[in-house]
């Protein structure tokens, strides 16, 4: 099925992740979505690592999970996991062999911006992410408020443009921590 698009550049495949569990343009299994269409807040992924669970994962047993990373960052600032919506723009991980599908990519990333609609507020991950929403390098504007953006399709919803956890991994959680603090302020949590 074709579906029209109202963003910049027009598509001409589908956005729908077919029979909700596949990507619409490669076919292959998708990592769902995590928590309620609902939710008051919405986390954005280039890939669905936080939507990771023990369960389906690559990550060794005695791995910290990204979802408890976040998690516990999020308590730091007195957030719950339970009032976000995840949603990542690559709906699975990188093919075998190959690089990711730049059809995948804009599906999904159609398919994500579709989900800020009536979000409170919107935490973005990722430098590449940043770039595809800002123009900017991640390090210029993360943890700002009101970053100009091209996709925000509901107005002025609060958002804010963070590391991807799999950096906290690397570099700590400290900027992360951080730019999640001013976020929580933006939106009045604390
Ligand atoms: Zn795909």
């Amino acid at each position: 099925m074709i579906e029209e698009n109202e963003y910049d550049p027009p598509i001409t495949y589908p956005t729908k992740l077919h029979k909700g569990r596949y990507c619409p343009v490669c076919a292959e299994e998708a990592v769902s979505p995590l928590g309620s269409t609902d939710n008051d807040y919405l986390i954005i992924e280039e890939f669905p690592y936080a939507m990771l669970t023990p369960k389906r994962t690559s990550f060794n047993r005695n791995e910290i999970f990204p979802q408890s990373i976040l998690q516990l960052e999020l308590d730091k600032v007195g957030m719950l996991l339970g009032k976000f919506r995840f949603v990542s723009v690559f709906p699975h991980f990188s093919h075998e062999n190959g690089d990711p599908n730049a059809n995948c990519y804009a599906s999904g990333l159609a398919r994500a911006v579709d989900e800020i609609n009536g979000k409170k507020g919107v935490i973005i991950l990722g430098a590449n992410l940043c770039k595809e929403f800002t123009g900017y390098e991640l390090k210029k504007v993360c943890g700002l408020s009101y970053v100009d953006t091209k996709y925000m399709p509901d107005g002025d919803v609060p958002r804010v443009f963070l590391p991807s956890i799999d950096t906290i991994y690397s570099t700590g959680a400290g900027e992360f921590g951080l730019g999640l603090m001013r976020f929580a302020k933006q939106i009045g949590v604390i």
